[in-house]
Order: C-alpha cells, then sequence, then structure tokens
C-alpha cells in the first residue's frame, strides 16, 4: 500500500512536534517535509530528539511544498499565518488538515470556495481531541433542556488568541440546539469584562495559566440545578489520534469539513 506523504506546518511550535512525532509513529503515513519560520535547516529527526531524518525544517514557500509534493499538510500555525498557508496548499494540490484556531466565520466562507475550485479536500477542526468532541456534542443535547449557559476556557498562558476555537464552536452549537433564548435582563457591571466576552448571548470567560494545556467547562443552568459538562486535555498528545484520523480521512473524500466531529459516526 502507498504511504500518505504529510507535511507539517509549524513543525517546530508545540503542536507541531507531536504532530511530526504522530506521523512517525504510522506505519501508512510517510513525513515528507517540515515548515516553519523557526529552526530553519535544522533537521527533524535531531530537533525532536531522534536520529537524523534527512528532513531539514524548511520556509513553507510555493517552491518548497511543490518541491516536497505531499498529499496532506497538517497546519499548526498562527491565526496570521494560517489563511496563507491554506490557500499555498490549494493552489499546490495538497489537502490542507488544519488544528491552528482563530480562523473567523468568513476566512472560513473564502476557504470553502477554494476548496470547491480546487476539487481537493479540507479538514478545520478548532478542537482535534475526542472528549472534547463528545464535551460539545452533550453540551448541544443539554442546550435542548437547560436555558442557561456559560463557558469557561483555560488555556496555557502562550495561546495568543481569545476565547478558544473551541469555546466560539461550542456557543454556536449551544444557540443552535437551543428551542428558545432566555429572556434578557440588566446587569449593573462594575468593572468592564467582568460577565465575559459575549457570542450568539453565551458568556464565554477565558483563563490564561502556565500549568494549564487546554480544558472548557460548559455549565448550564436551570431551575434548582445546574449541569457541569467539563473536559480536560492534560497532555498534547490527546489531539493526535484525531489528527491522524482527519490526514487518512482527507484523501478519501472532497469538499471541506469543519469540526472532527463532521467526520465521525454517531
Ligand atoms: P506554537 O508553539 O507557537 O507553534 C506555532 C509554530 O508555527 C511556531 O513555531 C511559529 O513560528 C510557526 N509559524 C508561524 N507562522 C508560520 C508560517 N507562516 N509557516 C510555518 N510556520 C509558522 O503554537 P502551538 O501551541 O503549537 O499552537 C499552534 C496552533 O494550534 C494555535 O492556533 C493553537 O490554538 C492551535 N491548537 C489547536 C488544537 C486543535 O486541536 N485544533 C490543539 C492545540 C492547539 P514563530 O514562533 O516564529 O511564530
Amino acid at each position: 500500500m502507498e504511504k500518505i506523504k504529510v507535511a507539517v506546518s509549524g513543525a517546530y511550535g508545540r503542536m507541531g512536534r507531536e504532530v511530526c512525532n504522530a506521523i512517525l509513529d504510522e506505519e501508512d503515513l510517510e513525513l515528507v517535509a517540515a515548515f516553519d519560520l523557526c529552526g530553519e535547516h535544522e533537521d527533524i529527526g535531531e530537533m525532536l530528539g531522534k536520529k537524523p531524518l534527512g528532513i531539514s525544517i524548511d520556509r513553507l514557500t510555493r517552491s518548497s511544498l511543490e518541491k516536497a509534493q505531499p498529499g496532506v499538510i497538517v497546519d499548526f500555525t498562527t491565526p496570521m499565518a494560517v489563511i496563507n498557508n491554506i490557500e499555498l496548499a490549494l493552489q499546490c494540490g495538497v489537502r490542507p488538515v488544519v488544528g491552528t484556531t482563530g480562523i473567523t466565520q468568513v476566512d472560513l466562507s473564502r476557504i470553502e470556495q477554494q476548496v470547491e475550485s480546487s476539487g481537493l479536500s479540507a479538514i478545520i477542526a478548532p478542537n482535534f481531541a475526542l472528549g472534547a468532541v463528545l464535551m460539545m456534542k452533550f453540551a448541544s443535547i443539554a442546550a435542548r433542556y437547560f436555558p442557561q449557559a456559560e463557558i469557561i476556557e483555560l488555556h496555557h498562558d502562550q495561546k495568543i488568541d481569545a476565547p478558544s476555537g473551541t469555546a466560539l464552536k461550542t456557543a454556536n452549537i449551544i444557540i443552535d440546539s437551543r428551542e428558545e433564548d432566555p429572556p434578557e435582563k440588566e446587569e449593573l457591571i462594575k468593572l468592564t469584562g467582568a460577565r465575559g466576552a459575549v457570542q450568539d448571548k453565551i458568556h464565554i470567560h477565558s483563563v490564561r495559566l502556565s500549568g494549564l494545556v487546554a480544558h472548557q467547562e460548559v455549565i448550564f443552568g436551570g431551575v434548582g440545578q445546574t449541569l457541569t459538562i467539563r473536559h480536560d486535555s492534560i497532555d498534547r498528545k490527546s489531539f493526535m489520534p484525531g489528527v491522524i484520523f482527519a490526514v487518512k480521512k482527507a484523501v478519501t473524500m472532497k469538499g471541506l469539513v469543519y469540526g472532527l466531529e463532521n467526520l465521525l459516526e454517531w
């Protein structure tokens, strides 16, 4: 069986390193390129603390991508870089599997058009952890029965976007699942931001602290009771089964899929 050739963009980063390791552990995947702004010319094997692999970290450009000829590129970079990276990949005939967060709805609509006209596939998931996908699924069920909900998301202090993509997606899911919105009431806000940010009428509170990885609580309020659904990624390895699954899925499909839940069978 021919191996799927995979490139990693953001390979020098925290998630990118995990992805490179996960690809190297898969028999039917072949790591063919590693792109990043950091660590240029460093051998990816040595960077991962393994033996040299003969693949040097390079800048992601049209020529470096065309030279590597991957079937799939996994992107864990930054909200500033990811849109260009996706466009470049599609122009070069490479399917993007994207975990980078901070992609807006406007960006998504544009990407969808580009994917359609390329005839390729793209998978974008703000959270590749299966537990987080289940948390969102359970939240969609709870939203039908509990009129109120607030989201608290907690991440490591190096995360540059807030709120998290998962929190925004959870808010959308809750709104879509609700039969009706709770009545609005006036509040006396004594300190700006005390009630968090508001997306689709859902309050989202973002915590950034060293020691955290990626965590989220959805707290539902009803008459005389609350329901808390919580997910914790305590290691970045938690995202890898989802990433590997998406890489293998990407070569079998066409079009844009947003959210790992839309690739799973329920
Ligand atoms: P990180 O450690 O900062 O890694 C990002 C890497 O991408 C850095 O080495 C950065 O280099 C590099 N980079 C920036 N622009 C680039 C470009 N144009 N081409 C290639 N590489 C580029 O961040 P992280 O913690 O790994 O997180 C990366 C992203 O994944 C974030 O958006 C985060 O929210 C997201 N994330 C998603 C999931 C999920 O399941 N979907 C899970 C965890 C994290 P510089 O340092 O020089 O900028």
